[in-house]
């Protein structure tokens, strides 16, 4: 079978290098961050909206069109489906599970920028893991507050209320708290990406009893299939 994988997560390079034996596997990325060792071939670069993707489809005659983008990948899920109903090409989307509270920790739950600073108030040491966002905000910073921004990579000048913090996960549980011990953070804001790779945040802030504000997935649209992990996924096969 010729299979499209759309890619950008760990588990999308896990599916492809599976199915290689197997299938003829294309594996798409985006064309940010590193590219995986994949025994298949590997595109970069975006289609072109869905207009793109349909022709792509179309042109390499593939038979199953897999989404495996991160979950906050709105815009590429959004122009699968409709390359997919285009075509006819079946549309299966890996969809991994969101993270949930677990008992006494403190979320609060947001679906947008606006909500996150709405919420922001009563904090003065914010912790962003949101990607690029908070950097378009920093001339609204608070005089009474720092703002931390880990992303993957940003170019923004320095001011004295920011420290922008550009590094690749995993982290591990030690570089969690000990991130948060030495820049005093009181909030975590976190978007629900799901998932393990990086998870230990999470389990830093719970037992730090520090508070998160959880922005919300976007919505995605309906699929074929849908599989919460990689196995089941597999499986069906
Ligand atoms: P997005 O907003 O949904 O997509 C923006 C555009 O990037 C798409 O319209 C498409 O361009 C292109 N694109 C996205 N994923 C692609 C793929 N796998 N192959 C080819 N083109 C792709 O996506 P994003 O949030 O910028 O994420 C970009 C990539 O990073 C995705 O592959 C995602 O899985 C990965 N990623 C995202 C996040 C996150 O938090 N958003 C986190 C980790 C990894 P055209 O319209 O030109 O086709």
């Amino acid at each position: 079978m010729n299979i499209l994988i759309l890619g950008g997560i760990g588990e999308a390079v896990k599916l492809a290098r599976a199915l290689a034996a197997t299938h003829s596997i294309i594996y798409s990325l985006a064309g940010k961050g590193r590219q995986p060792e994949l025994p298949c071939q590997i595109r970069r670069g975006g289609f072109g909206g869905w207009q793109g993707l349909e022709i792509f489809l179309r042109d390499n005659a593939i038979d199953l069109l897999i989404d495996a983008t991160h979950p906050f990948a709105a815009q590429m899920s959004h122009h699968a489906a409709q390359a997919a109903q285009r075509t006819e090409v079946p549309l299966w989307a890996y969809r991994r599970p969101a993270w949930q509270p677990t008992l006494g920790s403190d979320w609060r739950f947001v679906t947008d920028w606006a909500g996150i600073q709405s919420t922001l108030g009563e904090f003065q040491r914010p912790f962003f893991t949101i990607g690029l966002e908070p950097l378009q905000h920093t001339t609204e910073i608070p005089a009474n507050q720092h703002w931390l921004v880990r992303c993957l990579a940003a170019d923004v000048p320095m001011t004295s209320r920011l420290t922008l913090l550009c590094a690749t996960g995993p982290f591990s549980l030690e570089q969690e708290l000990a991130l948060l011990r030495e820049h005093h953070i009181d909030v975590l804001v976190a978007k629900n990406s799901g998932g393990h790779a990086v998870e230990a945040k999470l389990a830093a802030v719970q037992q730090m009893q520090i508070p998160v504000i959880m922005l919300d997935r976007p919505v995605l649209p309906p699929v074929n299939r849908e599989f919460e992990t990689v196995k089941s996924l597999l499986d069906a096969l």
